[in-house]
């Protein structure tokens, strides 16, 4: 069962897990890590060197009436919290840590790869580092308007509508894209899934 953004209400508890629990609006941790490995233990738990384990993809996901889920990994949300906007709070945290990881000054120049959830919310955070240009790079030509006007990207480049010389405007923006100069930063969120 597929599903790994997700959100939900604690249902039923295991043994030994705080009652106070029970009933609250959650979020959850994907990934589901040991907890006692060295990477673990200095944070790094997408790292965890314990046999691959994450919910929607080993374990039933989000499209289940209901998940099993260790309660170390829930993060409970405020009491009438918006369940159905919660459901990206795990893929933002994911896009908040690597946009914290790039370490953005103001001034570079910054590609994001790929304009879906999680390539939008990179382009979104990245922009509150001032990049003098934020270009994202989708084939899809339809993620240029998310990209651009509520996103916070100055460019956009779909390198099929640039390869199919479909309009003008898709040649100059992608003339523009490749510029004569680097990259300082290129974020990657083109996923597989
Ligand atoms: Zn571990």
């Amino acid at each position: 069962m597929p599903g790994h953004e997700w959100s939900g209400t604690v249902v039923e508890l295991g043994p030994g897990t705080d009652p106070e629990l029970l009933g609250k609006p959650v979020v959850g941790e994907g990934f589901r890590n040991c907890g006692r490995c060295a990477p673990c233990r200095r944070g790094d738990t997408t790292l965890c060197t314990a046999e691959y384990d994450e919910t929607g993809f080993t374990q039933p996901g989000g499209w289940a009436d209901e998940l099993r889920i260790p309660a170390r990994l829930l993060h409970v949300q405020p009491d009438g919290a918006d369940l159905r906007a919660a459901a990206l709070l795990e893929p933002a945290a994911c896009m908040a840590a690597a946009t914290l990881l790039a370490a953005v000054v103001p001034g570079e120049r910054v590609a994001v790869i790929g304009g879906g959830t999680l390539g939008l919310l990179a382009t979104q955070l990245l922009a509150a580092s001032g990049p003098a240009e934020l270009v994202v790079v989708d084939p899809r030509a339809s993620r240029a308007v998310p990209a651009s006007r509520f996103r916070g990207a100055t460019g956009f480049y779909s390198p099929g509508a640039a390869r199919a010389g479909s309009t003008w405007w898709w040649r100059r923006r992608a003339r523009r894209a490749r510029g004569r100069r680097r990259c300082g930063c290129a974020a990657a969120a083109a996923g597989w899934c």
